[in-house]
């Protein structure tokens, strides 16, 4: 298991020797301790980075699309170690990792690799005489920051596009689940990724993030993570005006219609919110029911919830597995007292597990709480297996709730009405909606928000521009225009 820092090619210790250990979320026990950088440490990777940067610049868009295309094959190769490795770590189920998260992160490694040598510039027309082309080039060091609930794939939505476009990378991982990252590095050292062009710097936030977040040398920070630091990391940005992409928290409205399939829409609303231990930005933490339907949807809703297999992630049959850490889990578990406090109801859970295999972990029961509309609960990320339940009898209503968050990422819709489907996505405030499905997510699909969720674009060709700039190029090609003063 690797747990040093990935500094210019080499496994590196931190300058001043720190450490963090890296707890394991299913018992609390320490898996490993890695090396801690500091911003010593990311001087040093900016620096590395930076002199990568030119040749990478200029290696071929095939050849880099080739290497990028190996890492996918590479990661396929060793796709149960990655699957443990992350289950291990986040707490993952690890029928999610080896179905979800590994093939996931392969194949966005395998589109970036494709679409690396396909990103094209544009000739303009102009004035009679002059030439005017556009091309696309790379940004320099780029800086990214990513959280702890998809460690793995989050490190291939971000480098795929920045290495495919050109630009040399340091990613700083969370601090609390570094593990997969570190062998990805591994991999690519071994691939022949040239020195410097990633380098990995696991630290703190307020130390390691912060110092990468106001580097003079880093052109561009692409941050995943929660509202609060995106904000603070535009103010840091501001040192050198560097360009900043904000994936941030969600508050996902999933709308049931009365016209909608309910045992459909009951099994893809439990996906939405309880996928990955509510662990998701896009998760669809409120439920909004036709009030029609609302008695038959959650009496099949609740029975499903309590039926959900809690256990060791690493065990085939568990269908959910710990929170992250576990102050998160208090965090969560903070929700429940504040729902409480609110007048919510809890329908189900609202608690950590009664059970002595179980008890030492981060776990905490799928909980539905029903709610005003207005109330903390439906308008905070929880980003927990915590979902509210409120009713509506329109269209306008719905829309109204959905739209009654300052977040806007994703949502679903549950309906057979085509018009009523599409009329609904059109008036959902969210960088993304699902309609009869929920998180779907594609290599090639754009995925960001808007409002307190970011703004960017991760994914497809978008990506690709938010790590490229449009240089435009005159060219005079009629050597008789005149110049501006004929002599
Ligand atoms: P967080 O903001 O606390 O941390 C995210 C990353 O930022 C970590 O690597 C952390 O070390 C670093 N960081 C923390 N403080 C920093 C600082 N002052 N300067 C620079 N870096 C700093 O978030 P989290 O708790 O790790 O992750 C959960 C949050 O991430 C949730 O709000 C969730 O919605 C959001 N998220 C968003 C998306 C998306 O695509 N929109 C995806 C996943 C998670």
């Amino acid at each position: 298991m690797q747990n040093r820092l990935f500094i210019g090619g080499e496994f590196v210790d931190a300058v001043d020797g720190g450490r963090i250990d890296v707890l394991n979320p299913h018992d609390c026990t320490v898996i490993t301790e890695i090396a801690e950088a500091r911003a010593a440490d990311v001087d040093l990777a900016v620096a590395a980075a930076h002199s990568a940067f030119p040749a990478w610049r200029r290696t071929s868009a095939a050849e880099r699309g080739r290497l990028l295309l190996r890492l996918a094959d590479a990661i396929e190769a060793n796709a149960e170690e990655f699957a443990q490795l992350e289950s291990l770590d986040t707490g993952h189920p690890i029928k999610d990792s080896r179905s979800l998260d590994v093939p996931r992160t392969a194949a966005c490694f395998r589109y970036f690799g494709g679409i690396a040598d396909k990103l094209q510039g544009d000739v303009i027309p102009v004035d009679p005489g002059f030439l005017n082309y556009v091309q696309r080039e790379p940004l320099g060091v780029v800086g990214q920051i990513v959280p702890w609930n998809f460690p793995l794939m989050f490190c291939a939505w971000k480098m795929g596009p920045a290495l495919a476009a050109g630009n040399t990378v340091v990613l700083k991982p969370s601090e609390l689940t570094p593990l997969t990252t570190l062998r990805l590095a591994e991999l690519m050292r071994e691939i022949g990724f040239p020195s410097g062009t990633v380098n990995i710097v696991p630290g703190y936030g307020h130390t390691a993030g912060a110092h990468l977040a106001r580097h003079s040398d880093v052109r561009k920070i692409a941050f995943t993570g929660s509202t609060n630091v995106g904000r603070q990391i535009v103010e840091m940005s501001a040192s050198n005006l560097k360009r900043v992409q904000l994936e941030l928290g969600g508050k996902g409205a999933n709308i049931v219609f009365d016209d909608a399939v309910i045992p459909a829409a009951v099994n893809g609303s439990a996906f939405a919110i309880f996928h990955n231990q509510g662990q998701a930005c896009i998760a669809g933490s409120r439920l909004i029911l036709h009030e029609k339907i609302a008695d038959e949807f959650l009496d099949a809703f609740l029975s499903l919830a309590r039926s959900i297999r809690l256990g060791n992630p690493l065990d085939p049959a568990t269908e959910m597995g710990p929170l992250t850490s576990p102050m998160h889990r208090d965090r969560v578990l903070s929700y429940v007292k504040i729902a409480r406090d609110e007048g919510g109801e809890i329908l189900t859970g609202g608690a950590a597990p009664d059970d002595d295999a179980l008890g030492k972990g981060c776990y905490v029961l799928p909980t539905v709480v029903r709610a005003n509309s207005d109330a903390r609960v439906c308008r905070e990320e929880v980003f927990g297996p915590f979902v509210t339940v409120t009713t509506f009898t329109d269209d306008d209503e719905a829309i109204a709730i959905a739209n009654g968050t300052d977040y806007g990422l994703g949502g679903g819709l549950w309906t057979q009405h085509l018009g009523r489907a599409h009329r609904m996505a059109d008036a959902i405030r969210s960088g993304m909606v699902w309609v009869n499905s929920y998180k779907r997510v594609s290599p090639g699909s754009p995925f960001g928000g808007t409002g307190l969720s970011g703004y960017g674009r991760e994914m497809g060709f978008e990506a690709m521009r938010e790590y490229t700039e449009a240089k435009s190029v005159w060219v005079n090609v009629d050597a008789q225009i005149p110049a501006w003063y004929p002599r």
